[in-house]
């Protein structure tokens, strides 16, 4: 493989992903110009399952101060039995890479969101990019099109939902409690609710592994079990050290780019430079639940917590062939399914934690939330559960997109919160203006750092 390439993203979760599709489905970037680089080995692990759990302990928070504080960024002692910074042994305490937040299953996309329903940052410019990146991916049978039910859980926030529906009725629109019982039986809406029509669900590893397949149709190379290591930047080049593949059969590899995207997630915790981010963690559990047997298909809802059916992904092979994949895996796999597999439950949302580990009490409790909007739930097996992070930044809750610093070619996309169906698409269509102009980033989205 050429090992050169002029923009390299590291991370191919669902904000990677989307910047892979958008450069590649820009014309300024030609066949093998983009590389996208993933610790993972393929979309089809649902990785954050209790298999991970228990081996974080908020790790890289520990091992990550008091290194080389420049940047550049060495990431701090790893999973493979090295030393950590006062000799305390690290080796086996944490999992390869944090449970990745696009891996958890289906999320929800809605525009009129917080308690209020007030619209989210650039509402417009947010949903009718993620409306152009699906189009042009092809991308139309992953995402739901019954909208989204915002269930009001008082008269108080009814009031609110109603107003909100007066102002933006392209939205969504109100819903009586009449209404709802009559249109979704299943469904308990005692205050009546917003059909968010504007809304959407989707599997995050099927659209994330989708945007991937669309990117090298277009050209885009693409590494699995390919884990950056650190990076160096001098001048107008960057290096990129990756260690691909594992164990004994893993080989540290040096990629040269003029571009490099970080795309990380919750990973940005293991750089020093990137933990001085202004960004805060959030671990979030979620549940995958069986399907109660309903007489139609279920619409996404929203309210306590939300429930949308998870699909299966689909291997359609929109795009052809794979052939630039490279690394032990490749995404996807899974064969495409009628059946939905069940009920996806999220999620909590905690900003102390110790642990990635699910636990009983915001298990019960996100059922329960569950069976509140869709009662027959409360009867559903658990499948499946898990917990991940997501990224925020603290007090706006925007995306931080940007250069590290002014003249520099290392970005970070991230920050996307519980927004990242809705956010990602439109900033990553943005970002070859924002590289023309770093000026142009909304100053809302910049990269700031902790004081
Ligand atoms: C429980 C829960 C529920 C959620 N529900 C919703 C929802 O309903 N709607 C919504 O829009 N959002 C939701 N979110 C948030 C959403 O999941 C995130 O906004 C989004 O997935 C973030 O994507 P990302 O690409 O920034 O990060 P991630 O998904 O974490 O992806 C980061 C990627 O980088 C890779 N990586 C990391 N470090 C390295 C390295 N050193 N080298 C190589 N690769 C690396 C990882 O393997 C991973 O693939 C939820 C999150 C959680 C946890």
């Amino acid at each position: 493989m050429n090992l050169s390439f002029d923009t390299v993203i590291v991370g191919s979760g669902v904000g990677g992903a989307a910047v892979a599709a958008a450069l590649c489905s820009d014309g300024s970037f030609t066949d093998g110009a983009v590389l996208v680089v993933d610790a993972g080995a393929g979309r089809d692990e649902r990785a954050g399952h209790d298999e991970r759990a228990g081996r974080d302990e908020r790790a890289g928070h520990d091992e990550r101060a008091g290194r080389d504080e420049r940047a550049g960024p060495a990431e701090s002692e790893d999973r493979e039995g090295s030393a950590g910074r006062n000799g305390t042994f690290v080796g086996t305490r944490f999992s390869d890479v944090y449970p990745t937040a696009s891996s958890i299953g289906s999320g929800i996309s809605s525009p009129l969101m917080s308690r209020r329903a007030r619209p989210v940052w650039r509402m417009e410019s947010a949903v009718s990019a993620l409306k152009h990146l699906m189009d042009i991916t092809r991308a139309d049978a992953l995402f739901s099109k019954k909208g989204i039910l915002k269930l009001a859980l008082s008269e108080e926030q009814a009031a609110h939902f109603k107003d909100a529906a007066g102002k933006w009725p392209v939205y969504g629109q109100w819903i009586d409690t009449m209404d709802a019982g009559r249109r979704w039986p299943a469904i308990h809406a005692p205050f009546g609710a917003l059909h968010v029509s504007e809304g959407t669900s989707v599997s995050l590893p099927a659209w994330s592994e989708h945007l991937i397949r669309y990117a090298t149709s277009r050209g885009a190379h693409c590494m699995t079990d390919a884990r950056m290591l650190s990076w160096t930047e001098r001048g107008p080049k960057i290096t990129v050290r990756i260690r691909v593949g594992r164990g004994k059969n893993g080989r540290i590899e040096g990629i040269d780019t003029s571009r490099l995207i970080l795309a990380l997630g919750a990973d940005y915790l293991r750089f020093a430079e990137l933990a001085a981010l202004n960004l805060h963690p959030i671990k979030g559990q979620w549940a995958l639940v069986e399907c109660p047997h309903f007489e139609d298909d279920v619409i996404p809802v929203s309210g306590a917590g939300y429930v949308v059916e998870e699909k299966r992904i689909i291997d359609e092979k929109p795009f052809g062939g794979q052939k630039q994949f490279s690394g032990q895996k490749r995404f996807g796999g899974q064969k495409q399914t009628k059946d939905s597999p069940g009920l996806s439950l999220g999620s909590t949302f905690e900003h102390a934690y110790r642990h990635l580990r699910t636990d009983r009490g915001s298990l019960s409790g996100m059922i329960s939330n569950a069976a509140q909007m869709i009662p027959a739930v409360e009867q559903s097996r658990v499948l499946a559960s898990g917990a991940a992070i997501r990224v925020t930044v603290p007090g706006i809750r925007l995306p931080m997109v940007g250069p590290l610093r002014r003249d520099s070619n290392v970005w970070i996309f991230t920050g996307l919160g519980s927004k990242g169906i809705l956010m990602a698409p439109m900033l990553a269509l943005e970002l070859p203006d924002y590289f023309s102009d770093p000026g142009s980033i909304p100053k809302e989205i910049r990269v700031t750092y902790r004081l």
